[in-house]
């Protein structure tokens, strides 16, 4: 088995410890394995910006190996958005470089009094000191790192440094801030920059050369000629444009929110269809980019050419959450400020969702009179004003005036700015919600209220492709008979987020590569029911986290304009109202939770082997 590091930054002390192998077997890795090392290591009731909050970096078994989109990590940490269990998924090159330098994972404890950055090279791990570095934002962070570790394309000299960092947002604590890498690849969700930066740990730096064992090679490499034929589900989109090619659609079908979740796309942003059209948008594109040995690079580059005030800007690919948070939510058009927007966000290092989410409550505030131009200091937030957003980004980056306000994200916005900005927030349980409405799949209405990260779209359900093998095909506004196809969708999701795998990767290919890697990579008996079981313990330590915490999700509300209560009366999703209700209680059902508090049967519990779990709530 492999190995984590062990950091404290109040003693400064760094520490190898092995990984244990019965762990990574029922967990498998990355937030699976950093559930059960935050839960049995850190109390119920820390401070998230305190020195006791423990933040780990996990990757997974198939991280850096030849299995298909095999390059992940995961942050995880107690959240200081939502005080909830947090983790945040991040593809790119840092998760197989980590694994090349030595590590499975990082553990980090404690906080330092002045800013460091952790050198790890073949190994040896080493914090150095970062007052050079603070107040940088993540590109120049990376870029100065690269140069020092002595980053080399030379033939024959050839050293890769791979860097995670933090930018002006997560040094600001700001609660929606992002850990970011290879410039434009984000840690994004539950606040893990500000997590970081309390702990005063500007960024991690990795080389090495450390080959990953495989337990079959050559199976592992018949696999992955197997299954790189074995195509279907989203494929052909991720291989074309990436995300962004759904943004047009989207803004029309109801999957995406438009206007702050209070509008229609056709009545309402009837530009989309054109101008967020995916040949439009991937005009943009000079040239594609893939994480570590992907397959379908479903990233790029792109460059604004046309004459306007972003001329000459480049940057990162715009995604479509990006695009639709900032875009779609907010009326606005104006792609080149997207392609902006995004530069803005990666280098300060701000989550695109919830800044592009905080962002629209402050045009519907400003509508609505709750904001004036004095609160936002000169600026006009109308809808579909791209400049004043630009603007309004730099402000939050800064924290100034009313970025400030809004720099923790909308829930703390609406506290702050009072006057019944409340209804215009839409978060569960603090957690920004992301651009897919369940009015258009409802499956994600319990997804949104019942996993442990709140408000978040990557969790698996029963409407998100591929319909997993055996199942029929259901009718997506049947409310009843679903729960099990939604626990299942969720454990897949689960294993393969925990593997180290890219969520695309899963609904573009058989997804059976996942069980047939693990195998062949491990050595451990995998199949399809020993992934829903994996994935049940996963989702129970996650959960069983909350409720330590003193938490019940049933309590959490999601905003009635995502359930459609009342309707819409026109689009796509019109006279829709999601039983949401009926779906969590189903769920609950085949969870074996309670229906009033939530917490699992012991002998749920138990016969997934978390008897300690099961002491804990049950006594
Ligand atoms: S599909 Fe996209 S996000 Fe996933 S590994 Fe490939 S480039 Fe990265």
């Amino acid at each position: 088995m492999g190995k984590i590091l062990n950091v404290n930054l109040t003693t400064r002390e760094v520490r190898d410890e092995p990984l244990d192998e019965a762990s990574c077997r029922d967990y498998i890795g990355g937030y699976g394995i950093g559930a059960k090392y935050l839960y049995d290591r850190m109390p119920k009731g820390v401070d998230p910006l305190g020195p006791e909050n423990l933040l780990g970096f996990f990757t997974g078994p198939l991280t850096g190996t030849p299995c298909i989109e095999g390059n992940r990590f995961v942050v995880v940490c107690k959240s200081p958005l939502t005080n909830t269990w947090g983790d945040a998924n991040c593809g790119g090159t840092f998760g197989p470089h980590l694994k090349f330098a030595g590590y499975d994972g990082i553990l980090i404890s404690g906080a330092s009094d002045t800013p460091v950055w952790l050198r790890i090279e073949d190994g040896q791990a080493q914090l150095c000191d970062a007052a050079f570095l603070w107040g940088k934002d993540s590109n120049k962070t990376e870029d100065e790192l690269k140069a020092l570790m002595g980053e080399s394309n030379e033939r024959g000299n050839r050293k890769k440094v791979e860097v995670a960092s933090i930018g002006q947002a997560g040094e600001g604590l700001s609660l929606i801030s992002a850990i970011m890498n290879d410039k434009g690849r984000a840690a994004g969700r539950s606040g893990v920059g500000a997590v970081m930066g309390s702990k005063k740990l500007k960024a991690i730096a990795v080389t090495g050369t450390n080959e990953i064992p495989l337990f079959d090679p050559e199976e592992t490499k018949a696999l992955r000629k197997k299954y790189t034929k074995m195509t279907g589900g989203a494929h052909e989109l991720f291989v074309n444009y990436g995300t962004i090619g759904i943004t047009g659609e989207s803004s029309m079908t109801g999957d995406s929110p438009v206007k702050n979740w209070g509008g229609v796309g056709p009545v309402d942003f009837p530009s989309g269809k054109t101008k967020f059209e995916q040949d439009t948008l991937i005009a943009y594109q000079d040239k594609k980019y893939g994480c570590w040995q992907c397959t379908m690079a479903c990233g790029g580059h792109m460059s604004v050419k046309e004459a306007g005030p972003y001329k000459g800007v480049a940057h990162h690919k715009v995604e479509y959450e990006t695009a639709a948070s900032w875009g779609t939510m907010t009326l606005t058009d104006d792609f080149p400020a997207m392609i902006k927007i995004n530069e803005l966000c990666n280098k300060f290092g701000f989550d695109t969702i919830a800044s592009g989410v905080t962002a629209a409550f402050a045009v519907e505030c400003y509508e609505n009179g709750i904001l004036t131009k004095e609160d936002t200091d000169g600026l006009e937030l109308n809808w579909g004003n791209s400049a004043s957003l630009v603007a309004l980004l730099e402000k939050m980056g800064r924290r100034e005036g009313i970025g400030d306000v809004l720099a923790d994200g909308v829930k703390r916005a609406a506290e702050r700015i009072g006057k019944g900005s409340e209804k215009f927030a839409m978060h569960v349980h603090g957690s920004e919600v992301p651009m897919h409405d369940p009015k258009f799949m409802p499956g994600l209405a319990t997804t949104y209220k019942m996993d442990s990260t709140p408000a978040r779209h990557t969790q698996g359900h029963e409407d998100m492709p591929p319909v997993l093998e055996g199942w029929p095909e259901h009718e997506k506004y049947e409310y009843t008979g679903k729960g099990e196809l939604h626990k299942h969708c969720m454990e897949m999701v689960h294993v393969t987020n925990a593997a180290g795998v890219c969520l695309f990767a899963f609904l573009s290919y058989d997804w059976n590569f996942i069980p047939d890697f693990l195998k062949s990579v491990t050595g451990w008996d995998f199949d399809t029911d020993e992934c829903y079981r994996v994935g049940e313990r996963i989702a129970n330590l996650r959960h069983a986290f909350n409720l330590r915490e003193g938490l019940n999700p049933l309590r959490f509300e999601v905003p009635s304009r995502l359930i459609g209560d009342p309707p819409q009366t026109t689009g796509n999703v019109r006279n829709v109202t999601v039983d949401i209700d009926t779906q969590v209680r189903e769920y609950c059902q085949i969870m074996d939770w309670d229906p009033e508090t939530a917490i699992p049967s012991r002998q749920r519990l138990e016969s997934l082997g978390l008897e300690a779990v099961a002491t804990d709530l049950h006594g």
